[in-house]
């Protein structure tokens, strides 16, 4: 069982009628409900209003992978929580940073970088498919498009990823690395650019392909229940 909790603002579908309209269940309950057809995962949601984001050490505890979409609050996300994320990660808990959520103080801890970027609204993006024998690449065509989506543009500021497994074209002339895979300690992570919340962008089948196969790569194989520590070998493995 893989225990899935997914954080989502939450806070552009509570005042703005035009997102809402588009997830009436907020961007976490359209990326629940697909993520529930599949098997062997347990999933839960947390948003920035509940204390402590609902992101408490317990519920981090109790997390395989972490899904997160942020941008209205960045500034506003509790430094305490962003920490506790950037430690859960070192011991093995995956991460599935989405859209802006690049921006957080949890993937500035962790990725250390300035993550900054070129953007602009409305555009045609292509989606192509960089590391074909990449795990979240699978079942999905070598390219596909959004027939609208906010542009993100390099230079993308980011340490070099082990594998950029897709590669974004807009028809504004841009590209962008879209899909990015980090290793931080023992936690695998994830970084996808789609997911404006003004278009409908959860709602299509092969980014949520793309989540499904993230949520499934991202799991961790070896977690830590205590935070790393260096070891004093007291005697040689060889005598
Ligand atoms: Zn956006």
């Amino acid at each position: 069982m893989i225990r899935v909790t997914i954080f989502n603002e939450n806070i552009h579908e509570t005042r703005q009628p035009e997102v809402r309209a588009i997830y009436p269940e907020g961007m976490h309950g359209c990326i629940k409900k697909f993520l529930e057809k599949q098997d062997g995962l347990e999933i839960r949601t947390a948003t920035f209003e509940e204390p402590e984001h609902g992101l408490t050490q317990e519920v981090l505890d109790n997390t395989d992978v972490l899904i997160y979409w942020s941008h209205w609050m960045q500034d506003e996300f509790s430094d305490v929580v962003a920490e506790r994320i950037h430690q859960a990660v070192l011991k093995g808990m995956g991460l599935i940073a989405l859209h802006s959520a690049h921006f957080s103080k949890t993937m500035k801890l962790l990725m250390g970088t300035s993550m900054t970027l070129r953007w602009r609204h409305g555009d045609r993006e292509r989606l192509f498919i960089t590391s074909p024998s990449h795990p979240i690449s699978a079942g999905l065509p070598e390219f596909f498009e959004l027939p609208i989506e906010e542009m993100y543009g390099e230079f993308f500021d980011i340490p070099k990823p082990d594998d950029v497994v897709f590669t974004g074209w807009f028809a504004g002339g841009e590209v962008f690395r879209s899909g990015c895979t980090f290793q931080r300690g023992r936690g695998k992570i994830f970084y996808f650019q789609p997911g404006h919340e003004q278009y409908p962008i959860y709602h299509d089948e092969n980014i949520q392909k793309v989540i499904t196969n993230a949520v499934y790569w991202c799991a961790p194989v070896r977690k830590l229940q205590t935070n790393p520590e260096c070891t004093e070998v007291k005697a040689p493995l060889e005598g």
